[in-house]
């Protein structure tokens, strides 16, 4: 591991963001917001008392990503006593570092904090890198640490978080006044120094000797993946964990070690260090079909088809995915003698009393929380509408369309909870393919959106019959052979589900010219109610929407439609919006967020007992009501 020191700024605080970062931004030390850093100086306060204070990183706060102002200050004379004092419970460490606040808003501590504030050194750093787990996780571990750093890196034994580890690395500190850093057994490494760089430098030097005593061996040769058995497993795997998202991984290096028993039993042996057990669970699922299913796990091992890993956001179970990966690894360095910190420990520290251990819930997230929905004819108009606001309801989204996302939309897929599938509804082919994305992507789908839809106008005496086909293979077949995949993903997925059809005004009311539309659009909705008939035992609820002149919708208003349509009306080009919008006894117009609007209602728990229904979004149109 090479140091990556170079032009600090002059700043301290400056400089613990910028040593906290180089840890934070190499995933073998630091993974998804663990590690922590912090600094001990004297400021003087509004009453100009000198005041030694404890700048510290913030409890899950990524350290790849910190700057200066994100530390927390905390007075360490506040804190200082309780080294001479027998060790506190969780609970209370947790009232005494909050009372040390300077700024009681600030954001809350690390868990370890004690640990640093008992240490004399100025700076300290914290991380759990990989090659030191690697060589410390195993029943022979702290024999070899030993002899690798002799008295220059004393090691403290396995105590979980909290004040009796800070008194422990606190004693042995002082038992060791020239010692380099700290190893925390079976937990991760400690370096201080008198200055940042000297901790740092301590830290990549202490973690390179580790990776050439326990090099990576490469890995074993790997199955070919098979893909067809992953898309038709994972809607049964989040049936069965019953919420949330799935992210999938059958790299090459991933299915080597699941081919490889040793590993795999070593796997079932636990995780490398108690901070990765919030976000993967105490140790992996081995299975191999869904009768060995444990739900008390956030990691999914299927040899020969890979890896899933599971959190109410796709974040979470990306950032369980990451940590797995380097966990693979470590357990490769240390092949069948992995031998990480005990069940009780693991169950203990799963169990965390203090707050800072509380898993995250989807719900939390709005009232799409941990959903998967997908939508058609969603680069623009109504689809794209409908996205933007299933995001908004915390929804995780996949984008189907025939053409590219609008221009000016492209920034939302940098968001993790996006997908965009290139798909034509009229071709089976393209419409499955977009659902296995879909399944690889997420493990599943709770809401479909079925919206695309394409508009021809002309009188029945001039329609082509290609006009006529086209309209009803897209407006009507299009909605079937995406209905069609995706009853059989919610049907193996078992947890019910959400079809929201985007018809039109036209199936109540159908207007003159506009025959191949309509008549399709009839068809779509009539789909929707056998289709509510056939969801109803599995909990699939199936509504339609029926809007009308949605003009922002510019997959279906071209120029050409514009003008036919003007032309079926008796109106000039320019009034036809006018004419629309003065036909409906709002007189308003219609646009793509209020029929959104409208599809979320039918998407979310709000219409829990609403199936085989339609609802109007067309200002009132007189001749829409039933008579
Ligand atoms: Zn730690």
């Amino acid at each position: 591991m090479e140091s990556l020191w170079k032009d600090p700024p002059s700043a301290e605080l400056k400089q613990l963001a910028y040593v906290s970062r180089l840890l934070g931004g190499d995933p073998e030390l630091v993974l998804a917001g663990g590690g922590n850093s912090s600094l001990k100086v004297v400021e003087t306060d509004a009453l100009g008392r000198q005041v030694p204070l404890l700048y510290i990183k913030p409890s899950g706060l990524c350290m790849a990503t910190i700057q200066g102002v994100d530390f927390t200050a905390l007075r360490l004379g506040d804190l200082e006593p309780l080294a001479q004092r027998e060790p506190v419970d969780d609970e209370e460490m947790v009232a005494h570092v909050r009372r040390a606040q300077v700024d009681p808003d600030a954001r809350r501590p690390s868990i370890e904090t004690l640990l640093h504030a008992f240490l004399p050194d100025r700076w300290v750093l914290h991380s759990h890198p990989d090659a030191l787990l690697a060589v410390g996780n195993r029943p022979d571990g702290p024999a070899r640490l030993l002899e690798l750093f002799g008295a220059d890196v004393p090691i403290v034994p396995y105590r979980r978080p909290g004040a009796k580890l800070a008194h422990g690395v606190a004693a042995t500190r002082r038992a060791n006044p020239s010692a380099k850093g700290i190893v925390l057994h079976l937990h991760g490494l400690v370096t201080f120094g008198s200055d940042a760089r000297e901790a740092y430098e301590r830290h990549i030097e202490i973690v390179t000797r580790c990776e050439e005593a326990a090099p990576l061996p490469s890995p074993g040769p790997a199955p070919e993946p098979d893909r067809a058995r992953a898309i038709e497993f994972a809607p049964r795997l989040r049936g069965r964990k019953a919420s949330g998202v799935l992210r999938f991984d059958d790299d090459p290096e991933v299915l080597a070690f699941l081919d490889d028993g040793t590993l795999l039993e070593a796997a079932r042996r636990g995780p490398a260090t108690a901070d990765h057990i919030l976000l993967t669970g105490r140790a992996p699922c081995v299975l191999t079909e869904l009768a060995d299913f444990d739900p008390d796990t956030e990691v999914y091992l299927v040899p020969g088809v890979g890896m899933w890993t599971c959190g109410g956001r796709i974040e979470d179970a990306d950032a369980a995915s990451d940590i797995y990966r380097h966990t693979m690894r470590m357990i490769r360095r240390a092949g069948g003698a992995w031998q990480p910190m005990s069940e009780e420990d693991a169950a203990y520290a799963e169990d965390w009393p203090s707050q800072t251990r509380k898993r995250i819930q989807p719900s939390a997230d709005g009232e799409l929380g941990g959903k998967v929905a997908w939508i058609s004819g969603a680069s623009s108009g109504i689809g794209l509408a409908t996205a933007l606001r299933f995001l908004e309801a915390g929804a995780h989204v996949v984008l189907s369309d025939i053409e590219e996302l609008a221009a000016g939309s492209e920034g939302l897929l940098n968001n993790p909870r996006v997908v965009f599938t290139k798909c034509d509804v009229s071709d089976a082919a393209q419409v499955q393919a977009s659902f296995d994305e879909t399944v690889l992507a997420f493990g599943g789908i709770d809401i479909v959106v079925s919206n695309a839809g394409i508009a021809k106008s002309a009188m029945v005496e001039e329609l082509a019959l290609k006009d006529w086909e086209r309209s009803f293979a897209v407006n009507s077949t299009g909605h079937f052979l995406v209905a069609r995949a995706a009853m059989r993903i919610l049907r193996a997925q078992g947890l019910g589900g959400s079809i929201v059809f985007n018809a039109s005004k036209n199936v109540l009311a159908p207007g003159k010219g506009f025959g191949a539309y309509s008549a399709a659009k009839a068809a779509e909705a009539q789909l929707a109610k056998v289709l509510a008939l056939e969801g109803a035992d599995m909990g699939v609820r199936v509504n339609t929407v029926h809007p009308d002149a949605v003009f922002a919708d510019t997959g279906l208003w071209s120029p050409e439609m514009r003008a036919e349509r003007a032309k079926a009306h008796g109106v000039p080009v320019e009034e036809l919006e006018d004419f629309y919008s003065q036909r409906n006894l709002l007189k308003r117009p219609v646009r793509p967020e209020d029929v959104a609007e409208a599809i979320l209602f039918f998407a979310s728990e709000r219409s829990s007992r609403t199936t085989g229904a339609f609802l109007t979004v067309d200002g009132g149109v007189k001749s829409a009501f039933p008579r």
